[in-house]
């Protein structure tokens, strides 16, 4: 079954300079940039530049260089914002899928979060 994209959802609109960002870094397929809300001391949103819903949607359906060059601006940000294994104390990845994974904006993205212990994991 297709996943459905909103071409009307916000960070659709980030990618097409609708809507102003905090950009953090970006490469050919992915675009970092601050959370407006930040819940850490640093708090970026990694987005696909392609149209993907979800994880899910993003795991299954983007090319391998698309897969590769987001999970490379991720260890990218990690590493400039100093939450790094490589240097730093660490950070927090989590995606939210669909509505039980309560996510807010139908475009595939990873927070990452760290500044700070993070804590336990909600459940
Ligand atoms: O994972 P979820 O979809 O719930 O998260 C959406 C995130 O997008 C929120 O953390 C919210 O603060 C952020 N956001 C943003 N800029 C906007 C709208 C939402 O950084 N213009």
């Amino acid at each position: 079954m297709a996943y459905h994209y909103d071409d009307s959802n916000i960070f659709a609109k980030i990618l097409r300079g609708e809507i102003p960002n905090d950009t953090v870094a970006e490469n050919d397929h992915a675009l970092a940039f601050r959370d407006i809300s930040p819940k850490a001391p640093t708090h970026v949103l990694v987005i696909p530049k392609g149209k993907y819903v979800s994880f899910d949607d993003f795991s299954a359906n983007a090319s391998d260089a698309e897969i590769a060059g987001f999970m490379r601006l991720c260890a990218q940000v990690a590493a400039s914002e100093g939450v790094s294994l490589d240097g730093g104390n660490g950070f927090r990845a989590i995606t939210n899928a669909g509505s039980d994974g309560v996510q807010e904006v139908p475009h595939f993205h990873l927070h990452i979060l760290g500044g700070r212990n993070m804590g336990p994991m909600l459940l």
